[in-house]
C-alpha cells in the first residue's frame, strides 16, 4: 500500500525500512508534520502515517479524504491529537500502536524520579567542574514512599511493579483496577485520596476531554507540601500555569516532564539558535527542581522496532481487508 509518512526523522526511515523489508509497502517519507498546512503533500496515499504531534482537527482530515486517503495509522498509542469521530464520519479507518515496550515509559519514569531525586543531573555538571562539594544535592530513600499512579494501563503497571520493587507503598487510581496489581499490595483508592497521601504523583492515563487539565489548582492544592509531579503521558493533563504557581509556593517540590500541553511548536526539533517563544515553557526551566526531556520516554530501540512492525502490520491488515485489532474507535474515545 502506498503510505505517506509524517514528522519523521533519521531514526524513523531506519526502523521503518528495516520493518518493511517485511511487509513491502510503498513508503515516502515527509520531514514536516501533517497539518492544515501541509497536509496536501497526502493527496494521493491510501494511508499516511502519523506521531503523537501531527494535528488531525476535521479540516485537515476532510482533505484527505478527499484526496483518497481512507487509512490514518498512528505510530504511538495515544490519539487524542485526532478528530475520531470526523474521521470515521469521513470513512477513514484509524489504527495504532497501543501497546510497544511499557517499559521503555515506565523505567524513563523512573530515570526522571531518580534523577529529580538525588539531582543526579546537577552532580554531573558540578563533577565536570571540579566542584565535588554535596551542598544542595541531598536526597531521600525512595524505599517507604508513597508513589500515586494515576492510570494502571500498560505503563503504569510496570511503573507499579518497578516501586514496588524500590519498597515504595502504591496507591492507584483507575476505574478499572488491575487484580495482579491488587494482589502485589497495590491499593486502589479514589482520586482525592492519591492526591493527599502520595509523596510522589505520576500520571499514566491516557489524555480525553475528561482527563484535560486532571491535575490543576484545585487538584495540587490537595496534594502534600512539596510533593513530586512527574508527567510522561501527555502535557494537557496538566494546567502548567497553576503547576508553576505551585512550584512558586513550595507546593510542588518536584517536577518532571516528558511531556509539555504546547510541545507541538517545540519538541522533536533543534531550536538551540532560535528565541523561544513560550514565556510559560521558559518559566519552568528557571526553576531548580524541574527537569524536562522533549517526548524521549519511548525512545528504545526495542520500542522503535515494536512500533515500525505494528504499524505496517496495521496497514497491511486493512490493504488485505482483515480485523483490524488496533483500530480506535468513537466508543473508545467517549469511553
Ligand atoms: P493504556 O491505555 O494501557 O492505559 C491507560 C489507563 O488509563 C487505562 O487503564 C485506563 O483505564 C486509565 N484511565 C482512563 N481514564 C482515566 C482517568 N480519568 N483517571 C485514571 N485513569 C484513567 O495506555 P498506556 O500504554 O499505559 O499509556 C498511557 C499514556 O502514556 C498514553 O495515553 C500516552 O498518552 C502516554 N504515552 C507517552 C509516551 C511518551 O513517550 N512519553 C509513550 C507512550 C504513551
Amino acid at each position: 500500500m502506498r503510505i505517506a509518512v509524517f514528522s519523521t526523522k533519521e531514526h524513523d526511515h531506519k526502523f521503518l525500512d528495516e520493518a518493511n523489508a517485511h511487509y513491502q509497502h510503498a513508503i515516502t517519507y515527509f520531514e514536516p508534520r501533517l497539518t492544515r498546512e501541509t497536509v496536501s503533500l497526502a493527496e494521493g496515499f491510501e494511508a499516511v502515517c502519523v506521531f503523537v504531534n501531527d494535528q488531525l482537527d476535521r479540516q485537515t482530515l476532510e482533505t484527505l479524504a478527499k484526496g483518497g486517503t481512507r487509512l490514518i495509522a498512528l505510530r504511538c498509542a495515544g490519539f487524542n491529537n485526532v478528530d475520531v469521530l470526523a474521521a470515521t464520519e469521513l470513512g477513514m479507518r484509524i489504527v495504532r500502536v497501543p501497546a510497544y515496550s511499557p517499559y521503555a515509559v515506565a523505567e524513563h519514569t523512573l530515570g526522571l524520579i531518580l534523577t529529580l531525586n538525588r539531582k543526579i543531573h546537577r552532580a554531573h555538571n558540578r563533577v565536570r567542574e571540579s566542584n565535588f562539594a554535596l551542598e544542595g544535592l541531598l536526597g531521600f530513600d525512595l524505599h517507604g514512599q508513597t508513589v500515586g499512579i494515576i492510570g494502571t494501563g500498560q505503563i503504569g503497571q510496570v511503573v507499579a511493579r518497578i516501586t514496588h520493587g524500590f519498597g515504595c507503598q502504591i496507591l492507584a487510581y483507575d476505574p478499572y483496577p488491575v487484580a495482579d496489581l491488587e494482589q502485589l499490595g497495590v491499593r486502589y483508592v479514589e482520586l482525592a485520596e492519591l492526591l493527599a497521601q502520595s509523596d510522589i504523583v505520576t500520571l499514566h492515563c491516557p489524555l480525553t476531554p475528561d482527563t484535560f487539565h486532571l491535575i490543576d489548582a484545585e487538584s495540587l492544592v490537595k496534594m502534600k507540601q512539596g510533593v513530586m509531579l512527574i508527567n510522561t503521558s501527555r502535557g494537557a493533563l496538566l494546567d502548567t500555569r497553576a503547576v508553576i504557581d505551585a512550584l512558586k509556593s513550595g507546593q510542588v517540590g518536584y517536577l518532571g516532564l516528558d511531556v509539555y500541553e504546547e510541545e507541538a511548536a517545540l519538541f522533536f526539533e533543534d531550536l538551540s539558535e532560535k528565541v523561544i517563544q513560550d514565556d510559560v515553557f521558559m518559566r519552568l526551566l528557571t526553576f531548580p527542581n524541574v527537569l524536562i526531556t522533549a517526548h524521549q520516554a519511548f525512545f528504545t530501540r526495542d520500542a522503535l522496532t515494536q512500533i515500525a512492525h505494528t504499524t505496517l502490520q496495521n496497514v497491511s491488515d486493512f490493504a488485505s481487508n482483515q480485523p483490524l485489532p488496533n483500530q480506535v474507535t468513537v466508543q473508545q474515545v467517549k469511553r
